[in-house]
């Protein structure tokens, strides 16, 4: 339709299929589904050692250009370009998408279900609550909280005789035996889980707990993150079977005793609890788009920004040999795609055949501005495309049609995009056409698709510490060096100390620049990139150092999205969501 309907409208004007009709059509049997209302199910585990033996399909990445805070449309490329593939080229193809945050649902950005006639519907389902894993996540990351200030209140008041410890001698017992009779004595100083909420509410960066009389004293200060910071939705999405989640969530280390040796969730004796609440997030959820089918899995925004490494496996099974897994991996080519490469093909052992690289025009311009337009290809989507043949795939640019565009804007983009490498670049018009809009893309991306692609890592995981940040820092982002923080240091040092120097990288830095500094646009050089400090998430398997001054808890816009949002009573009819 023209001028095209609201996402909600559009959503709304199309009745989904039946769970188990979808899941039928695509080959599931009844007892691999379990269904989560009308219009969608968890997929079992158990499907992927039914089809262990078919060839998987292609995979294709989408990442985006550096992007401004409202999202430049990698999730409607990717349904896009899906709807395309499957309902116009007639070949087998999922989208795998990450899960919305209720943060920027309800915060600047609002949903994140794709847009126009390239979305998931039912969106207001997939965009709030969905199966519920994001509540998992923020309940088992809470319990670990809870779990470490009860043990230190218990170690700091309760004789050894309570606690049960001078009963057993400590070298006969099992790990579950240790987190019972043993004292971890954590130095509450150095505890690093921090609380989580899916929720932008900046207020809670910085609290302090135990202050009621019955905490006798146990003050101390620590924070809340976004819930999808949690090092449980990292893990979520890097574990490749149950057993590898369990065993993820217990090597979870939270902090570190009084004689600098690190506690971790099983220390503690919380992990099989994690695991039990945990269990079915684990599962894909199967959801469809306005024209094919879309598997998603959970998303670590702040932390690697993919969707889950089993969401992908499935999915590469169930489409077979010719068939297209589509995957999207968050904001630009420095974040989302680097980290795809080093952190999630290191863990999947997948590898992508193609990347298609969405690039829309510059939004806050209207009327046609071809110099501006061509500054921005020859900056930012140039070095895009450069991070990209780092890794040697094959890159299509897919140039995300916005009605304010001149066809004389369209075919530079186009053209620059190729003089800068790409093997291909296309306009697509599936927001306002749906599938029918992307063909040429579908096309490009089969051809591409054909050609072998010579992957490679950007860094060998066994080089030093410094030496990952550094490449990442001067290959990705061109900066000209690192500079490290006297906290920064102690910190990589005491980690090569405990063993974790041969773990990926998973950078914490704005997606607002290439650089740390968001409003350096294009492709800012001659800057030397500050190391803040370095963390590490021992169970989901990355060291991350933070760059420059990077928020884990987002904040509230003057007019958030939430002001829009509103429900009939009658009809039950939601509006403003988009
Ligand atoms: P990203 O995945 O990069 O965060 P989305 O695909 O979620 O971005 O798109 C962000 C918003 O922009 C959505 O509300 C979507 O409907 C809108 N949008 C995307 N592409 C277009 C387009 N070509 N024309 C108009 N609006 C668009």
């Amino acid at each position: 339709l023209t001028p095209v309907p609201s996402d909600i409208e559009i959503s709304r004007a199309q009745t989904p299929k039946p769970v188990d009709q979808l899941a039928e059509e695509i080959g599931l049997l009844p007892e691999e589904l379990e269904a989560y209302g009308r219009s969608k199910a968890k997929v079992q585990l158990s499907l992927l050692d039914r089809l262990h033996t078919q060839p998987d399909g292609k995979l294709v990445l989408v990442a985006g250009i550096t992007p401004t805070p409202l999202g430049e449309g990698k999730s409607t490329v990717t349904i896009g370009l899906v709807q395309a593939l499957s309902a116009h080229l007639k070949l087998n193809s999922f989208a795998c998408l990450r899960q919305p945050s209720q943060g920027p649902t309800f915060g600047v950005k609002g949903g994140a279900a794709g847009g126009g006639y390239a979305q998931v519907i039912p969106m207001e389902e997939f965009n709030l609550h969905l199966t519920g894993d994001i509540h998992a996540i923020t309940a088992a990351n809470n319990l670990v909280a809870a779990a470490i200030d009860a043990r230190m209140l218990h170690e700091a008041t309760q004789s050894d005789k309570r606690l049960g410890i001078n009963k057993i001698d400590p070298a006969s017992l099992t790990p579950q035996e240790v987190s019972t009779f043993v004292r971890l004595d954590l130095d509450p100083s150095k505890i690093t889980w921090q609380r989580v909420l899916d929720t932008n509410d900046r207020f809670l960066r910085k609290i302090t707990v135990g202050q009621a009389s019955t905490e006798k004293g146990q003050i101390r200060e620590t924070g809340f993150d976004i819930a999808v910071a949690s090092e449980i939705m990292a893990i979520l999405a890097l574990a490749d079977s149950l057993e590898d989640m369990k065993n993820r969530l217990a090597r979870m280390v939270v902090g570190t005793s009084r004689s600098g040796q690190p506690v971790t969730a099983e220390d503690l004796g919380v992990s099989g609890a994690l695991a039990v609440l945990m269990k079915d997030a684990i599962k894909p959820t199967l959801m469809q788009t306005l024209e094919c089918l879309s598997m998603l899995g959970p998303f670590a925004n702040i932390a690697h920004g993919n969707s889950s490494v089993l969401a992908d496996k499935l999915a590469l099974k169930l489409v077979g040999r010719d068939g297209f897994v589509v995957t999207e991996a968050g904001f630009g080519a420095d974040i989302g795609m680097e980290k795809f490469f080093n952190i999630k093909c290191r863990a999947s052992g997948l590898r992508p055949n193609v990347v298609s690289a969405g690039a829309p025009l510059p939004r806050e311009y209207i009327d046609e501005n071809l110099s501006l337009v061509a500054g921005g290809c020859h900056s930012n989507l140039r070095k895009q495309i450069q991070i990209a043949d780092v890794f040697g795939v094959p890159v299509v640019v897919a140039l995300n049609v916005f009605k304010t565009d001149t066809q004389a804007e369209i075919d530079l983009v186009c053209q620059l995009a190729k003089e800068c490498g790409a093997s291909d670049a296309v306009p697509c018009h599936h927001w306002a056409q749906g599938g029918r809009g992307s063909i040429e893309l579908a096309q490009a991306v089969n051809e591409a698709a054909s050609r072998p692609s010579n992957f490679q890592f950007l860094y060998n995981k066994e080089m030093p510490i410094v030496e990952k940040i550094r490449t990442i820092a001067q290959r990705v982002y061109g900066a000209d060096d690192i500079e490290l923080s006297p906290e920064a240091r102690a910190k990589i040092d005491y980690y090569n100390q405990q063993g974790y120097g041969s773990l990926p990288i998973c950078m914490a830095k704005t997606h607002l620049s290439l650089s740390h500094m968001p409003d350096k646009k294009g492709a800012p050089t001659g800057f030397v990139l500050p190391i803040r400090d370095v963390r590490a998430s021992i169970g989901a398997g990355f060291i991350y150092p933070l760059v420059g001054t990077m928020s884990t808890m987002p904040g509230l816009p003057t007019r958030p999205c939430f002001y829009d949002i509103d429900l009939d009573p009658v009809t039950e009819e939601i509006t403003g969501l988009f």
